[in-house]
Parts: C-alpha cells; structure tokens; sequence
C-alpha cells in the first residue's frame, strides 16, 4: 500500500466517524428544536396566524374574545405576557410562561386561542 492510499483511507474513516458524530449529536442536542418549523395561533379553531421559528426577538398582539394577549417571542421560545394589558380571567395562559419545544402548547379557554408548535412528519401527519 503506498503512502497517498493510506492517507485517502484514513481520510475516509475520519469523514464517517464525524459525520456520525455531527449527526449523532444534532439529535440529542437539538432533537425537538430541528425539526420545528413554526408557531401557529388558532383562534375559534381557525389558524389566526403562523410565524416561522426561530423568531427574533419581538412581540405579537393576539385579539381574543375576552381582550388581547401580547405574545413574545424569542429563538423557538414562545409565552403569553404576563403584562398583557388586557385581563385574562383565569391567567392559565399567563402562568403557563415560556414553552419552547413540542408538544407544548398555550391554551386560553376565555379568549379562545390555542398556540402550538407545527414541525416533524408525526405532527404534520396528524393536523391534515
Ligand atoms: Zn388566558
């Protein structure tokens, strides 16, 4: 074997083992997140909006039936205002805080809204 073909060989394990190890790590570190791909809100059971993830860091308003909620968001984190200046009956939503992987979801029953990840072909499989 000459020199330049032990070389390519072991250039090739190193390419396997790495791209095993990437891959290997991708998933237990970013397993959930990868695969989000957006944040839908549904309102009455109509999806009022969806906004694509990872987010900046910015806030959307939500009207509801009861008043508004301030949503924020940030990266794939995502929570109801604690501060919204609309009040919430039950503030279910409020304490809920940040969610931030599926299958999460924020649920107001008063101002009926429903905020939940949309991502992964299991989810996908399931809403259509
Ligand atoms: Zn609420």
């Amino acid at each position: 074997m000459k020199r330049g073909d032990l070389l390519i060989y072991l250039f090739i394990i190193f390419m396997l083992l790495s791209s095993f190890l990437i891959y290997f790590f991708l998933n237990r570190i970013g397993g959930a997140n990868q695969r989000i791909k957006s944040v839908v809100v549904e309102y009455k059971r109509q999806v009022f909006t969806e906004i694509p993830l990872p987010s900046e860091k910015r806030t959307v308003e939500l009207k509801g039936s009861w008043g508004v909620l301030i949503l924020n968001l940030d990266g794939y984190k995502i929570r109801v205002n604690p501060a919204s200046p609309h009040y919430c009956p039950d503030k279910i939503c409020m304490n809920q805080g940040w969610i931030s992987e599926p299958p999460q979801t924020i649920v107001c029953l008063p101002n009926r809204i429903i905020i939940y990840y949309r991502g992964g072909a299991q989810i996908d499989g399931l809403t259509h």
